[in-house]
């Protein structure tokens, strides 16, 4: 079963005012789960959720999970058809930047353009998929649709795990796409297939109950600060980036030749990396190097060393003690546990009076990089965008993936629509109609290329 082109091409025509105006009644709604105070705004947003689900002819509801609910609704057609399940988030970033020109959950559109906090991550991926699904479903395409709208993606998706217990309401599908990540250049589709984790550590030391005087205590007293840097080179070499800890790359699945080359296909620059992070200079400046270390390479970062006195000039203290904040990217098939264990065994051979303390981790993620499934995503992606994607990496983590890979144990795939110059998590967000467009038509290919593949 295919959708007709043209067919196709008129709904999306047709569905633009229904889509800005839902995305209007979303922005405006400050679903921050990050502040407390906004647990009011939360809860109207998942009703607003099941709302706008229930209109277009879905069955939905709001699932409990003892944190900030998740929406999950669908269309059913019949129990032989294959069941896909959609994942977005419905909760935004704080919006405190004072770079915003203007509020930013009031809901701005101008020549295509939506502006507002949530705009592209995630609301307007959402609502681009569900409107995709819809037209799917009202073409008779023989497929079970899902959708799972998550309200607690921003703060690492703490009670995710528990809603996917609520079987009845969100049952397991036989796959999976996910529509919140970003191309890395305008007119160059690429879609993610791994994920990086992430291991948090503060490495401390005490050696005394306060700071002391250098001038009558130095040279006797141990130095915690001095002691945490012996501990850091030793983990790290700083200017290769090479991490030191034995055994840490042992379990790492390199990235092959294909897999570089579909990298570079992304439309990948170094150039503007550079430009877009400030950077005066980098490790390397190949283009292959950088991207394999971005994507598939991990890390040992030090993003704090706290302890002495901090102020302006020089205070002669010894510090009584010091705490280095560190965490490690991690990628498939590595997990933080057993990095973890690696860190504190070698830390306490190095140092026996450094503790090392966990601070929350995430596992990597690694889906398929060829496949049925793949094939679809790319012709999907082709019928919504003109052209095929790349496949990449992601540097970064998306906590419910994995959540989701660990208990269905179904494929996950991929489709997002964000631009760089979207601004994710930056000052004035937005979202356009050209990805959106894009997006509701390459989704409804999506669901017809998985009914094709039938009930797998
Ligand atoms: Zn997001």
């Amino acid at each position: 079963m295919t959708v007709k082109a043209q067919r196709l091409d008129a709904y999306v025509v047709e569905t633009r005012a229904r889509f800005e105006d839902l995305l209007g009644q979303m922005v405006e709604i400050p679903s921050i789960s990050m502040d407390p105070a906004k647990a009011e705004d939360i809860r109207r947003m998942a009703n607003l959720g099941l709302q706008v689900l229930i209109n277009q002819g879905a069955e939905a509801q709001i699932v409990e999970t003892g944190g900030y609910p998740i929406v999950s609704g669908g269309w059913t057609t019949g129990t032989n058809h294959p069941t896909v399940t959609i994942y977005n988030h419905l909760d935004v970033q704080p919006a405190q930047e004072p770079e915003w020109k203007q509020e930013p959950f009031v809901f701005r559109k101008e020549d295509g353009l939506y502006c507002g906090r949530g705009a592209t991550d995630d609301k307007g991926p959402a609502l681009a998929a569900m409107l995709g699904a819809r037209y799917a479903i009202e073409q008779g395409v023989p497929i079970n649709i899902r959708v799972l709208w998550e309200l607690e993606e921003e703060i690492g998706s703490p009670h995710f795990f528990a809603g996917l217990k609520h079987h009845a309401a969100i049952p397991k599908p036989d796959s999976v796409v996910v529509s919140d990540t970003i191309w890395i250049a305008k007119g160059r589709p690429a879609m993610p297939y791994g994920l990086r984790g992430l291991l948090g550590v503060r490495v401390t030391l005490r050696t005394g109950s306060k700071d002391a005087h250098s001038g009558v205590t130095g040279g006797a007293a141990r130095n915690p600060l001095a002691e945490l840097m012996e501990v850091a080179s030793a983990c790290v070499d700083a200017k290769t980036g090479k991490v030191k800890i034995p055994g840490f790359y042992n379990d790492v699945d390199e990235p092959s030749k294909a897999e570089i080359k579909s990298f570079l296909r992304s439309g990948f620059q170094v150039r503007r990396f550079k430009e877009a992070y400030g950077f005066h200079t980098l490790r390397t400046h190949d283009p292959a190097e950088i991207t394999r270390r971005i994507w598939a390479a991990p890390t040992f970062e030090i993003h704090g060393l706290t302890g002495g006195y901090q102020g302006p000039g020089v205070k002669t203290v010894v510090p009584g003690q010091g705490e280095l904040k560190v965490s490690m990217r991690l990628v498939p098939n590595q997990t933080p546990e057993k990095i973890f264990a690696l860190l504190k065994k070698y830390v306490a051979r190095l140092n026996p009076n450094v503790k090392v303390e966990r601070e929350g981790m995430l596992h990597p993620f690694k889906g398929s990089f060829e496949g049925p499934y793949v094939e679809a995503v790319k012709r999907a992606a082709k019928a919504g965008f003109g052209k095929e994607p790349a496949f990449i990496r992601e540097g970064g983590s998306i906590g419910a993936v994995v959540t989701m890979q660990k208990t269905w144990k179904v494929p996950i795939l991929f489709m997002g629509l964000s631009l760089p110059e979207h601004g994710y998590h930056a000052p004035n967000e937005y979202f356009d109609w050209g990805q959106a467009s894009g997006g509701i038509k390459a989704f409804a290919h999506y669901f017809s290329e998985l009914a094709g593949m039938g009930k797998r």
